[in-house]
């Protein structure tokens, strides 16, 4: 019987139990043998505990729950190659040869360097005498398979990570609440949400709220960005708002790569425009929550997806991700993909922010 672990690692996000529940659960139908990995590659290092097989009714319930119940960490451990090779004795020690990754493109890169590294980890480890030849003879050749789980859509080539859709729904409903408390007062709110270098969260979050001005990393504002966000802000005043709201996202910058934070926003609003205005960053609230229907029906047909994909490996099959685009779960090149995503970063920080757009745009087919 073939034994396959599933871990989610990094930041967590709504829909990782999701993906864990239909990870088990479709290893069981398969015919294969379910292990969790418990806190992330911190859990593969450690082992013992925090190896633990699962059964069709572990995961009863996951599919509703907001964060990872397997838990995650960020684990140091992992980025060294003493690490790997502990987290390599314990996959051998419980059979198990295949790994199913929930992360993000953090997490993602860490396991495919594990799969690149694991014959001469089994090699090391033969030559140390942790493990004879016989016992490492079965397990050859490591199958990782990756799912996307991240709140800030930052991930190319997939037109949804798990969780982001659950992520945008709470930002939403927050700024539907300060909507209501900046109207009767007629305030100013500067709305920070996260993302990281991404703007998805905010850009969406702004559309389907109909804020006034948004900031994203991808397309600073222009050079006189100050004015041109009063001008605006005090025409819809003229028009009758009696609110107004700014949404920035954490990783906002201007052209020159400056920080632009929600607080100099809001003294710009207060000082040109005299509206009293006020922060709000909303912070971890925006990770927490149930998984929205999208999250849940995400997480589950492509956890059902990654356990067809190790099933189908051979040893030459590169590592891949699942992705969904246009609605179709697809597999893609996971180290193209994460190659591709760093693109987007190297453009913002080479300040070519159209290449940037264009970017997290682009149709990436293999
Ligand atoms: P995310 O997966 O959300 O991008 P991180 O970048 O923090 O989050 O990665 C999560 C964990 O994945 C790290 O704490 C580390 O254990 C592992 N990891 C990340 N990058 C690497 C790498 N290049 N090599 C080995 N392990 C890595």
């Amino acid at each position: 019987k073939r034994r396959i672990g599933v871990m989610t690692s990094g930041g967590d996000s709504p829909g990782m139990n999701g993906a864990v529940r239909a990870v088990v659960r479709m290893s069981i139908h398969m015919g294969c043998e379910s292990y969790a990995i418990y806190e992330g590659y911190e859990g593969l290092v450690q082992g013992g505990d925090l190896i633990k097989e699962m059964h069709w009714e572990d995961v009863r319930g996951y599919l509703s729950r907001g964060g990872t119940l397997i838990g995650t960490a960020r684990c140091m451990a992992f980025m060294e190659r003493w690490g790997r090779l502990k987290a390599a004795k314990n996959m051998v020690d419980r059979g198990i040869d295949a790994l199913v990754i929930c992360g993000g493109d953090g997490s993602l890169t860490g396991a495919d360097k594990f799969r690149a590294e694991w014959p001469s980890l089994l090699k090391e480890l033969v030559e140390t005498g942790e493990l004879t030849q016989a016992e490492v003879d079965p397990f050859q050749h490591l199958n990782i398979v990756g799912l996307v789980g991240s709140i800030d859509n930052d991930m190319s080539g997939t037109d949804a990570t798990i969780g982001c859709y659950s992520s945008l729904e709470r930002i939403c409903s927050a700024v539907d609440d300060v909507f209501d408390t900046a109207a009767s007062h007629q305030r100013g709110f500067v709305i920070e949400v996260m993302g990281r270098h991404c703007g998805w969260l905010a850009l969406m979050a702004s559309i389907a709220t109909g804020s006034d001005f948004v900031f994203i990393p991808e397309k600073p504002p222009r050079v006189g960005w100050e004015d041109q966000m009063c001008d605006i802000i005090a025409t819809h005043r003229k028009r009758g708002k009696r609110r107004s709201i700014v949404i920035i996202a954490e990783g906002a910058h201007d052209r020159e790569l400056n920080k632009i934070t929600a607080n100099q926003v809001k003294d710009l609003l207060t000082q040109k425009l005299n509206l009293d205005t006020r922060v709000t960053v909303l912070g971890h609230t925006q990770r927490g929550g149930h998984a929205c229907f999208y999250d849940r029906w995400l997480s589950t047909l492509q956890g059902v997806e990654a356990v067809k994909a190790v099933l189908d490996a051979t040893p030459e099959t590169p590592s891949p991700v699942i992705t969904i685009r246009e609605n179709k779960i697809e597999r893609s090149n996971l180290m193209e993909t994460v190659a591709l995503t760093k693109s987007v970063s190297a453009a913002i920080a080479a300040k070519d922010f159209d290449k940037a757009m264009q970017l997290r745009d682009v149709e990436f087919k293999e």
